[in-house]
């Protein structure tokens, strides 16, 4: 049997308040959040030390010579003298059990870590060839404002549960068909946390915590995959108690773009240029995400061949430094109407060209791009 007074550093003669004194004194050292997790066993012991001393009848009982705490004490039941000593303790694993609480385990923290959110959003093409910042609206639980995640109102601090004395669990006596039993459940009165919250903050009712529609500020790396989930750390839920939020991860799309299309850092647009152009060349604007610029169409330029803009196209996202190309698809416009005098000079143009005009080609497919019928798109147009 484990000396109580010893434990506690009291005389057998100690009154109610020297060991009330004792035992805070005690538990404060041996507290394993002080003291670290090796002295768990010793703070286990102050604590049932305390709860037989600080109790009349166990204290009575005890200095009777009988351990109030030990199930096959004597004066507990019919158990005692049968050799029943294991039966004593499967029972006592069985309450231990069936009341969710153990010796073993502490006051339940109030603050807990949050939990991970999940969000997604979408994007113009311009912020994944660049980067930038995307604003996502996030509902979620954050941080209580007026008690800053405490749960207490004007900044009061949680006080110790006088029924537990903070330990957050308490040994009960049980009735059993061995007799009685102790065991220990989680605290009523503090529901096992160990503390109090005497005057909860109205605002989070005590949680430290209410849920919000927050904005946040999402950077959006230069060269962003379609559907890439990028992460914010702590950015997520916060925990009950106000406790170190959660991670923040964010699905992010990149909506389709009416000008151009990407592949891989690539990008490409297809314009659509007069059969003059494509035949004689020609210098044009086009639109890109850095501005207007100047692309040249060569004299002979047949349809679907392309002109490409070196960089122009998407930041690498391993080498943020360079980027794709900008590939402009030529559509060569054949024109489907035509008045007497421009037949006159196109017909005037077939018949001077007839001596070179090729040998139609047959293929099970196109060729290449080039040279898919432009002549016999504009003999189309001439019939
Ligand atoms: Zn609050
Ligand atoms: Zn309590």
């Amino acid at each position: 049997m484990a000396d109580y007074y010893e434990v506690l550093g009291v005389e057998r003669s100690a009154s109610e308040e020297e060991i009330k004194r004792a035992y805070r004194k005690m538990s404060r050292k041996y507290h394993p959040d002080i003291a670290g997790p090796e002295f768990e066993d010793k703070f286990k012991e102050v604590n049932t030390a305390y709860d037989v001393l600080s109790d009349k009848d166990k204290r009575r009982m005890y200095d009777s010579g009988v351990d109030p705490n030990d199930p096959n004490a004597g004066a507990y039941g019919p158990a005692s003298g049968f050799g029943m000593g294991d039966m004593g303790d499967i029972f006592g694993q069985f309450f231990n059990g069936a009341f969710g609480g153990s010796g073993s385990q502490g006051p339940i923290p109030r603050t807990q870590q949050g939990r991970d959110a999940l969000a997604n959003t979408a994007i113009d093409l311009k912020s994944a060839v660049f980067g930038g910042v995307a604003h996502v609206k996030i509902n979620t639980f954050g941080l209580c404002p007026d008690c800053h995640g405490t749960g207490s109102s004007h900044g009061a601090k949680p006080t110790t549960c006088p029924d537990c004395h903070g330990q957050g669990f308490r040994q009960k006596v049980v009735r059993t068909m061995l007799g009685q039993m102790m065991t220990t459940a989680p605290c009523e009165r503090c529901e096992g946390h160990g503390t109090i919250i005497g005057s909860p903050c109205p605002t989070c009712m005590g949680h430290g915590r209410i849920r919000t529609t927050r904005d946040v500020g999402v950077t959006i790396p230069a060269g962003i995959a379609d559907n890439t989930r990028l992460r914010l750390p702590n950015q997520g839920e916060v925990g009950e108690g106000g406790g170190t939020a959660g991670d923040l991860y964010i699905d992010v799309r990149i909506k389709t773009d009416k000008r151009f299309a990407r592949d891989g850092d690539d990008l490409h647009c297809w314009i659509e240029v007069p059969m003059t152009w494509a035949v004689l060349g020609h210098t044009l604007d086009i639109d890109t995400f850095d501005g207007a610029q100047s692309i040249s169409i060569p004299a002979g330029c047949q349809p679907e061949e392309t002109v490409t803009l070196k960089g122009l196209g998407v930041a690498h996202i391993r080498q943020q430094s360079s980027r794709g190309d900008l590939i402009a698809h030529v559509n060569v416009h054949v024109p489907t109407k035509l008045d007497d005098e421009e037949k006159r000079l196109i017909e005037e143009f077939a018949a001077h060209h007839d001596t070179d005009d090729p040998q139609v080609s047959q293929s099970s497919r196109p060729a290449g791009g080039a040279h898919r019928g432009f002549f016999s798109k504009l003999k189309e147009a001439l019939r």
